[in-house]
Parts: C-alpha cells; structure tokens; sequence
C-alpha cells in the first residue's frame, strides 16, 4: 500500500473516532514533531507542549483536510506552525529577516580538514552539546530545514511544502545551514596546521556542493566536480567534511520524547481525542 492510502485510511478511521487509529498516529509521528520542535524552541517541555497543541489542532482540523498532503506532512506543518507562533510570541519582533540575511551575506568559508573521523568525534564526550549548539546558531527556518531534510530525510519537495517556502529557497538554506553547520564545528576539530593557500577559486563548484552530496546534480556537472575535486583539495576537504557534518548530526535522530512524559502526554493527546468523538 502506498502511504497516501494508508493515510487516507487512517484519516477515514480519525474522522469516525477510532481511538485505535488516534494511538497508532500518536505513536507514529510524535517523536519526529517532537525533535523539529525542539530544534526549533530549544526546551523540551515547550517541545512537547507543541506536540500536544498539534495533535490537538489536527483532530479539529480533520473535517478539513483536503487529503492532498501526507499525514506526517500535515502535522509536521501544524507543529511548524505552533513552534513559529511560540518563537514569536517569545521576541515578538523577531522576523524570519533574519534568514533571507544570512542565506545572502554568508562568508566564503576557512576549509581546514579535520583530524577525527565521525565515528572518534562522537566518541567525545562533550561533542553532543557542541553538535547541538551548533544548530542552535542558525535562523529558525535554516534549523528547520536542515532537521527536516538532513535529520528527518524528508524529500526537498515535502519540506517545501510543511514550510511554506519554494523548493528552491529549501535548497538554498539546506546548502547555507550544511556550510555554516561544517564551519561551526570546525571551531571545535581544527587542528593546529595553517589553512590551505588559496592557489585556486572554487566559486564554480561551491554553488553546487550541496546538491553534488545529494546526487542531484547533471552528470557533465557531476564529472565536472568530480575532476575539480581530484585536484582541488581545498574543496575535497569542504566536501568531505560538509558530509562528516551531516552524518554527525543525524546522529541527533535518536532524540525522542523523554519517557517519563511519555505516557502521560499520549494520554492527554488520546483523552483530547476521545473527549471529540464523543
Ligand atoms: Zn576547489
């Protein structure tokens, strides 16, 4: 079955109040809005919170669901939503500017390579807060686009729409959030050794890197990195560690909604639930 069946199955049993159905939906998608609300608030019990009011704005919108996004489309959309409203109910004068600034006005980045493979950086201890600080220091619509296309692996198109934003405003900020995310921690690996003399301007291939890392660039644009990258190794290292960065903090998908309110949240969202049914 295709998820777009089983999502209009699913919304067929919500809609009649099928508690089971509230459950297995419960279950399903919590711990994925869980970690981009998080991302996004930066507080657990604030992230929570905002799976709650989604799951609660869901059941009251089901009559209107027009069935043309994905379930965990549709939800990932509503907790994006509540997490901007909270945000901006916290710096009321905060503006999403904030982004379009730096997606423009990012730096041509130092490329040093790093001494440890992914495998030893997580090993360290410390490292975790420093990956997850590191996301900390993007706008809100970059965090939010990495954790959903880097962490979530959801398609460019999918996190377009849970956004609000043109596929190619995705691309951007994913490729503007990988470079400054690579950068960020190479304040924590950089070795000692000088940077790299820039004998050569990569400003060719750089627009490029990110979707060369996701294989979605034409093949004579591919073969065209592919040569510069043989000889250039100030981009080899950009490459390789931009792809070390995202490998590293993947590693945050393993974030899930603390088990001690676990339950209790599941319970409320299925009272809310049932209480609707009714
Ligand atoms: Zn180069």
């Amino acid at each position: 079955m295709t998820q777009a069946i089983v999502d209009t199955e699913i919304f067929a049993r919500l809609k009649a109040g099928d508690v089971a159905a509230c459950r297995m939906c419960v279950e399903e998608h919590s711990d994925e809005l869980y970690r981009l609300a998080y991302r996004m608030v930066r507080d657990e019990q604030a992230a929570e919170d905002i799976v709650q009011d989604t799951f609660l704005n869901a059941f009251k919108g089901l009559e209107r669901f027009d069935g043309r996004a994905t379930l965990g489309t549709w939800l990932f959309r509503i907790a994006y939503n509540n997490a901007l409203m909270r945000l901006r109910a916290q710096k009321p004068m905060a503006s999403l500017d904030e982004d379009a600034e730096f997606v423009e006005n990012a730096p041509a980045p130092v490329v040093v390579p790093w001494r440890e493979t992914p495998q030893e950086i997580v090993e360290q201890r410390e490292m975790s807060a420093q990956l997850n600080n590191a996301i900390a220091t993007l706008p809100t619509t970059l965090r939010a686009v990495f954790q959903l296309r880097d962490i979530e692996e959801r398609s460019t198109a999918e996190t377009a729409e849970i956004l609000g934003l043109s596929e190619a405003a995705v691309k951007v900020r994913l490729h503007r959030a990988r470079l400054a995310l690579r950068e960020r921690l190479s304040e924590y690996l950089r070795e000692t050794n000088e940077p790299y003399p820039a004998t050569m301007t990569c400003e060719q291939l750089l627009p490029y890197l990110s979707d060369y890392i996701d294989n979605a660039v034409d093949e004579p644009l591919a073969e065209a990195a592919r040569q510069h990258l043989a000889t250039c190794t100030h981009c080899h290292v950009l490459l390789d560690t931009t792809e070390m960065t995202i490998t590293l903090l993947q590693r945050d998908k393993t974030r899930t909604i603390p088990a001690a309110d676990r339950a209790a949240l599941f319970a409320e969202i299925q009272n809310a639930f049932a209480a609707r049914a009714k």
